[in-house]
């Protein structure tokens, strides 16, 4: 049998990257523990901080719920949940009922704003539509832009300080190394734990950020806390070869990960002189802040033909 390093317990999970055998209960406090320090470090909550957090349902965002709801408790602050139904067949239908289920777990305000409603179509609709055009269009990228625009304006209207998202290791490399393939350096400079643009948009925190994918997962499973494990069906292309480059990286070589995300940490200061300072407008179309005429989810919607309805997400009283 194998033992626990920290207390002699049975072991659950070799940590390879650090070379340690950790049981069920220092497993959690150590998940516990590097979820505490991101926030201290990187003064990501407040004391009475109302903060949002996008939850899907997925493992990721369920655990960040739980573990700020725990955290803010005892900060005099509290938290509301946000699911944003994109309208993906199959897979969003799956997760939706457990965001539900684990905010009124925790007796937490959830909120649910779709891109049917918003938009005036699903994403799997506008796929469709892109198709019949015989433009197609890259679901990721009209998912990735339009759920940030709904979150942000969903989060500011539910006045919230943060807007919080379950990004853990995995992610936050696989987006380092996706903006040096492409060479956008903008974007690799948002890539921080707490990123706070302008006026108009809620400071994002990403709290998750220094936990690996796998540990999120053993963390869920050891808490007994029930997520939706399906993967998207879209999810495709360069995002995957890099996530499977990423994870045969980490498999020869141990701490690859950490190892990326601690060089861009250090690299990142010196990114702000080149990324050019921008002004803040409102976009002519739907009004949300944007630095160009109309804001990326416009700009998208136009493209096929469709237009976001000026209206607001939440309604006064919802919950
Ligand atoms: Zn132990
Ligand atoms: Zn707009």
């Amino acid at each position: 049998m194998l033992r626990c390093s920290f207390c002699g317990r049975r072991a659950v999970y070799h940590r390879r990257y650090a070379g340690v055998f950790l049981c069920d209960r220092c497993m959690i406090k150590s998940v516990e523990r590097r979820f505490r320090r991101a926030i201290n470090q990187n003064k990501l909550v407040n004391p009475g901080e109302r903060i949002a957090v996008a939850v899907s349902g997925g493992k990721d965002s369920v655990a960040c719920l739980h573990l700020l709801h725990n955290y803010c408790r005892g900060k005099r602050g509290e938290v509301v949940a946000i699911t944003v139904d994109e309208g993906i067949k199959g897979y969003r239908d799956g997760s939706l009922p457990l965001a539900r289920e684990n905010a009124e777990i925790l007796g937490v305000e959830h909120h649910l704003v779709s891109f049917k409603s918003a938009f005036g179509a699903t994403l799997d609709e506008m796929v469709r539509i892109a198709a019949k055009r015989g433009t197609g269009l890259n679901p990721c990228t009209y998912c990735g832009v339009m759920r940030r625009h709904l979150l942000n304006q969903a989060a500011r209207e539910l006045r919230a300080d943060k807007l919080a998202t379950g990004h853990n290791l995995d992610d936050e490399t696989q987006a380092i190394m996706l903006n040096y393939v492409r060479a956008d350096l903008s974007r690799l400079y948002r890539l921080a734990p707490i990123y706070a643009p302008r006026e108009g948009f809620v400071p994002r925190i990403k709290p998750l950020r220094e936990i690996p994918e796998k540990e999120i997962g053993l963390y869920v499973l050891l808490k007994g806390i029930k997520v939706h494990l399906a993967v998207c069906p879209y999810a495709s292309g360069i995002h995957t070869e890099i996530r499977d480059f990423l994870n045969s990286l980490e498999a020869n070589h141990p701490n690859s990960k950490f190892m990326i995300l601690r060089m861009f940490e250090e690299i990142r200061p010196y990114l702000k002189e080149a990324v050019p300072e921008f002004e803040m407008r409102g976009c002519e179309r739907c009004g949300e802040p944007t630095s160009t005429r109309l804001c990326k989810t416009c700009e998208l919607l136009q493209g096929i033909g469709l237009a976001k309805r000026r209206k607001k997400l939440i309604s006064d009283g919802d919950s």
